[in-house]
């Protein structure tokens, strides 16, 4: 029986030894960087090709395939790795990761739960008290931060509207600034706001929500009949790791009576560092946080807290009738996890973060987060200090962005060269970074994510970058 076979105890404790030393393998390779590329491009065609030789050839050992995937992926664990915001998980937290996979507890209802359920409020707590919020703060967890953005606002609009029983009544907006990430817009969409219901303030030098514009913004939507329930801000922003000010639009919430978002999957992070929590002031002025455990917490992906300043207005997002579900439907009941959350079956992801605080304490949370600002801060500097390059702005975050200008080169000339550097970077694959566009300037872009990353790998990068421009 295959069945029986796939099953089986001593079948699995074989394999599972076979891929931890795999792991281990991969882990000493890339950290030693004796594993040279970060990311093995190759096209969507070649790879699509490779994969459908591969399914092909039919069944083979577990080991092969896994082999193929850790080779053919992109090494975040690698410290040239400075791409996307995804952290290089902890094994130990990847390591809950397999037991959770394994035990496969739904979460959605108590009995599905036991052990995922206090430790999801726990973990809630723990970020409620950092931020600052009171007694009757807590929250969840959900996978991802656009989903949690989403879940947000749907409770704005369930504590102030009557949408979900009665559809739409009135046209709805929220305010955001232009530099929001694009879930924001996403999920004011798929609320039914339309383009006009998703209002975006304009950018200050810094890239910050110009807070001084939110009046009249939010006065011209009112005449034209929106009504706002909720003011976005970004602690941090994606593209350049801009903070809005928070308590400017704390003020300005207080003042209109409007739901206070703060958008911190990236750097509500900081709220574990009290050197960098500064950025984040007034943030316990808000109504919901968003913060990802899976970008600068360590924690495979995804793994998303949603915390509410009154804990009580999470249970008014979905009140909806699920009779087989949960018995008591009205009680708001925070051991319940589905009540409030998109997600039915959801992912055990507490016992993840809950493995890295038990072992390591979070004092970890602190000095990764205080390591990869001040790496940024460091690249930075020698980005400054190197002829021809420049940045975009100084970095407030571990985000930076930066171009190579040399000499006597024209606007559009440095557009075309930095966009070909950085698709030369790829293809070569020894580091692994991004782009973006501000104000219709191309910068290459780094995002610090892996804290054993070094100044040394930095400065290796703006060779890499010098030695491909002196080619083009
Ligand atoms: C990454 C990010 C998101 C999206 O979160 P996911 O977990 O990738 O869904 C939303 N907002 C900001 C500011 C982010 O940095």
């Amino acid at each position: 029986m295959r069945l029986q076979q796939a099953y089986s105890a001593e079948h699995f404790r074989e394999e599972a030894h076979r891929l931890v030393d795999q792991l281990a393998d991969y882990l000493a390779a890339a950290q030693s960087q004796q594993l040279e590329t970060v990311i093995p491009y190759q096209s969507p065609e070649e790879n699509f090709l490779f994969w459908q030789q591969n399914a092909q050839e039919g069944a083979g050992a577990s080991s092969d395939f896994f082999a193929e995937v850790i080779q053919r992926s992109t090494h975040l664990h690698h410290p040239r790795y400075m791409g996307h915001q995804v952290s290089p998980p902890l094994p130990m937290a990847a390591m809950a990761g397999m037991l959770t996979s394994l035990l496969n507890n739904g979460m959605a209802v108590y009995e599905m739960g036991l052990v995922s359920n206090p430790l999801e409020r726990i973990l809630s707590e723990l970020l409620t008290h950092k931020i600052g919020f009171g007694a009757e703060a807590s929250g969840l967890l959900t996978s991802g931060g656009t989903l949690a953005n989403l879940t947000a606002l749907l409770t704005a609009r369930a504590t102030q509207t009557e949408v979900w029983e009665n559809g739409h009544e009135q046209p709805l907006a929220v305010l955001v600034s232009e530099e929001a990430h694009y879930c924001i817009d996403r999920a004011a969409r798929t609320m039914g706001m339309g383009s006009e219901g998703i209002i975006k303030i304009p950018t200050n030098a810094r890239f910050q929500m110009r807070t001084e514009l939110l009046e009249a913004y939010y006065q011209k939507a009112v005449q034209s009949g929106r009504k706002v329930i909720a003011v976005v801000g970004s602690a941090c922003s994606t593209s350049t790791g801009a903070y809005d000010d928070l308590v400017a639009i704390a003020d300005f919430c207080e003042k209109h009576q409007l739901w206070f978002h703060v958008d911190g999957a990236h750097g509500g992070a900081v709220v574990f560092s009290e050197r960098y929590k500064p950025l984040v002031k007034g943030i316990e002025r808000a109504d919901s946080v968003v913060i990802d455990w899976h970008k600068m917490l360590l924690t495979p992906a995804l793994a998303t807290a949603l915390l509410f300043k009154r804990n009580q207005d999470s249970f008014q997002t979905f009140h909806q009738k699920a009779q087989y579900l949960w018995a008591n439907q009205g009680a708001q009941e925070w051991f319940n996890s589905g009540k409030r959350t998109f997600e039915c079956t959801k992912l055990m992801m507490s016992v993840k973060i809950y493995a890295i605080l038990k072992t390591y304490g979070e004092e970890i949370f602190t000095e990764n987060v205080e390591t990869l600002h001040d790496l940024a801060v460091r690249f930075a500097q020698i980005v400054h200090e190197r002829q021809g390059f420049e940045l975009a702005l100084a970095p407030e975050s571990n985000i930076v962005c930066f171009r190579f200008v040399g000499e006597g080169r024209t606007a559009e000339q440095i557009q075309i060269l930095n966009a070909a550097i950085r698709q030369k970077l790829l293809e070569e694959g020894a580091f692994y970074i991004v782009q973006t566009t501000l104000r219709d300037k191309l910068y290459l872009r780094v995002s610090l994510m892996n804290p054993l990353t070094t100044e040394n790998d930095l400065t290796a990068l703006l060779d890499a970058i010098e030695r491909l421009a002196m080619k083009m």
